[in-house]
């Protein structure tokens, strides 16, 4: 069990040279400019044996948005890095954990909608599932095949990951038998996904972004005045073969995208853990404004339900979701 005085510790942080490449990628940084919130930070305090408590600050900075990782040259797996940390402070501050108690009992509520029997299953996150009719919407996005609902979208779980909380194993159970027995998933929270493809090997599981942006019609829809903004937790996740599919579908369409160096999708940072708690480290405002910096567009067709309201914020254009198109 962990005490405050417990050190750090996640495999892959020995491996850190210290280069700083993730801090070209990181939002955290750009907030901040400081080193200690970044990977580069985290990673070298592990090295000299800090304990975990002096890093929370550091620890819950973090977006998961999953920029970082494919920027790493030691490929080391910074965001499970995150969230093993967060375990290790689970216990270590009251504070924290009235917190984040908080935050799980609201997310609850979501679960247990009424399901759909299909061979596609959508686990939509929780906040598509809060608009019922976008989210008949996204079903229609299939590629043909039917697409049905799933009754226990796992908002609650989707937080445990985020948070670094334990899943229950007979709470993990009741998710994941119905989603056994269906032959592919569409996923929409980005460490869902990442956690869904652990836990079931072999099932073909893709993120709602790509699942949309695969059906002919929705690719149509998009073009040279389009500036298409990623989900960067689930494209991260992939993103060996998803910067190829999104490669593919601007220069195809004309759209432009929110990958820049070296095609990293850029995050606006909306609904991860620092923004729900009040404790973002990032201005999502400032983010979004970033991401559109030196942009020629007409509309903006975001992924992430979250990302509406951020980017209406900043700019005058139309802001459409990616259900939206058809
Ligand atoms: S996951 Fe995102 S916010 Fe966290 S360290 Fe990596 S780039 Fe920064
Ligand atoms: S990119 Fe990887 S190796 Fe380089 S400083 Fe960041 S965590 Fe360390």
């Amino acid at each position: 069990m962990a005490t405050p005085h417990t050190h750090a510790a996640t495999p892959g942080h020995e491996a850190c040279s210290g280069c700083s490449l993730c801090l070209l990628a990181c939002p955290v940084w750009r907030a901040t400019r400081d080193i200690r919130l970044t990977p580069h930070g985290r990673a070298k305090a592990i090295q000299n044996g800090v304990a975990v408590l002096e890093l929370a600050e550091s620890i819950d900075a973090c977006t998961l948005c999953g920029a970082c990782e494919p920027a790493c040259p030691e490929n080391i797996p910074l965001v499970d890095a995150v969230q093993q940390l967060r375990k290790q402070l689970a216990g270590l501050s009251p504070e924290r954990d009235a917190l984040l108690k908080t935050l799980l009992d609201q997310h609850v509520v979501v679960n247990h909608r009424q399901g759909s029997a299909s061979e596609t299953l959508l686990v939509p996150d929780r906040a598509l599932a809060e608009h019922p009719a976008m989210t008949e919407r996204a079903l229609k996005l299939s590629a043909g095949r039917p697409m049905g609902m799933a009754g226990d979208i796992g908002a609650d779980i989707a937080l445990m990951l985020e948070s670094g909380t334990p899943v229950p194993g007979e709470r993990l159970q009741r998710f994941l038998d119905p989603l056994q027995k269906v032959g592919r998933l569409v996923v929409g929270d980005g460490l869902l996904l990442r956690a869904l493809r652990t836990w079931l090997p072999g099932k073909p599981i893709d993120g709602f972004g790509f699942a949309a942006t695969s059906v002919a019609n929705v690719r149509r829809s998009l073009g040279q005045d389009d500036f298409y903004v990623i989900e960067s937790r689930a494209f991260h996740s992939d993103w060996e073969r998803l910067v190829l599919h999104y490669d593919a579908l601007r220069v195809e369409s004309g759209c432009a995208m929110n990958l820049d160096l070296q095609r990293l999708a850029i995050p606006t940072t909306a609904g991860s853990l620092p923004a729900l708690t009040g404790k973002n480290r990032v201005d999502v405002h400032d983010q979004a404004r970033w991401i559109l910096e030196g942009r020629e567009f007409s509309r903006i067709v975001v992924e992430d339900f979250n990302d509406i309201a951020i980017f209406n914020a900043v700019t005058d254009k139309p802001v459409v979701h990616l259900a939206e198109l058809r």
